[in-house]
């Protein structure tokens, strides 16, 4: 659930004592401004969902059908299905078992011996598709190795879209994530850091592609009055209620961010002397938001991951599995996965755990009990 504590009811009434409930309206403004003042980018443009967010930065970045963008195979689907819908591909990249995130040297590997160039494009030799973009996806609150990968990018003359929906928060080597690629996604869901119920936004330093994802998400409209369009626009504009909801969560992520580290730390010392159970991994360049705490379960724990989760099921416990890896999904089916076998392993073995900001300590106390009564002989 998520947790509606600060000043969400003032504001929504101030939208309903107005009258602005649409699209156009000050809180949609200043959501923008100060979630681009909080990522340290100039620019951001706020959409329905962060699916959205990403289909329209993926147009920016200039992929177009029939191309292939590299992406992890670990994480959850929508980034690949944002491909899908502006007619490209997903060239699946295996993760990085130090880090679950896109892998650098897989991501560099892929380009140099399984892409070869073709008429000044990068071609993937079994897709013969070109490779047009790189999409970092920071998963479970924890940064993808930024420059690592915008090296990789640069050294095939790549753009980098960040897709930062699970890790509003996080930092990379200081800097928060999303604005290191010429793009960044955020996403205001239900189940993420900051909610709006539904919602998204699209980060840039690129004033220019900043003014191109105003107009795409507003119909692309080119007169303020009259019904003139330039192009196939979307109906992607986030409703003024909406980023009333999210200024008011936006006074709340310090606290949020708080919860979300200490319910994480409490898990991993929990789990510490447990054989056969590791925390996630947190790079030393790191700082995590701890989004959703995930734990694998292997050998020579007693139980598998499924037993696991059954087990806490039948004592009222909710946790969910680790998404199935994307290349093995039926909606990706016979897409190209470049060394996937860590993500399989990871997508086997991955246990979320409850992490929501509203979970108390007792609360925890008893998913770790549980936790700990099942995998202790
Ligand atoms: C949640 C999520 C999205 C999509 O956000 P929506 O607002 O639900 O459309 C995109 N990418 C990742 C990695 C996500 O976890």
């Amino acid at each position: 659930m998520p947790e509606l504590r600060g000043r969400e009811w003032d504001y929504v009434k101030e939208c309903l004592d107005t009258g602005w409930v649409s699209s156009v309206g000050s809180f949609v403004d200043r959501f923008e401004r100060e979630l681009a003042d909080y990522s340290g980018t100039r620019h951001a443009v706020a959409t329905t969902s962060g699916t959205a967010a990403l289909h329209v930065a993926l147009l920016l970045a200039g992929v177009r059908k029939g191309d292939e963008v590299a992406v992890s195979s670990l994480s959850f689907i929508a980034p690949a299905n944002a491909i899908r819908y502006v007619g490209a591909r997903p060239s699946f990249i295996g993760a990085d078992p130090a880090t679950w995130q896109l892998d650098p040297e897989r991501l560099r590997a892929f380009f140099r011996e399984e892409c070869a160039w073709r008429e000044g494009r990068l071609v993937n030799r079994h897709t013969e598709r070109p490779v047009t973009a790189v999409l970092a996806v920071h998963v479970l609150g924890h940064p993808a190795d930024l420059d690592a990968v915008q090296a990789v990018a640069d050294e095939f003359g790549l753009p980098l879209v960040e897709d930062a929906a699970e890790s509003l928060g996080a930092r990379y080597r200081g800097r928060p994530v999303g604005g290191t690629g010429v793009l960044g996604c955020l996403s205001f869901n239900g189940n993420k850091l900051l909610t709006t119920g539904g919602g998204g936004m699209i980060l840039t330093n690129d004033e220019e592609l900043a003014a191109r994802a105003r107009y795409l998400t507003t119909q692309a409209k080119d007169d303020p009055v009259a019904y003139v369009h330039g192009e196939v626009g979307f109906n992607y504009r986030l409703g003024n209620v909406q980023a009333a909801l999210g200024c008011a969560q936006l006074e709340l992520v310090g606290p949020y961010l708080e919860a979300k580290r200490r319910i994480a730390r409490a898990y991993a010392e929990a789990v510490e002397d447990l054989q056969g159970v590791s925390f996630m991994p947190t790079a030393a360049w790191a700082e995590p938001s701890y989004w959703l705490s995930t734990i694998l379960v292997h050998p020579p724990a007693r139980l598998d991951r499924d037993l696991v989760l059954a087990a806490l099921e039948r004592s009222r416990i909710q946790t969910r599995p680790l998404w199935e890896a994307l290349h093995e999904s039926r909606a990706h089916r016979g897409a190209y996965a470049y060394r996937c076998e860590e993500t399989v392993r990871l997508a086997a073995q991955g246990l979320c755990l409850p992490s929501s900001v509203g979970l108390s300590e007792d609360d925890q106390r008893r998913v770790i009990d549980a936790l700990r009564r099942e995998l202790v002989e």
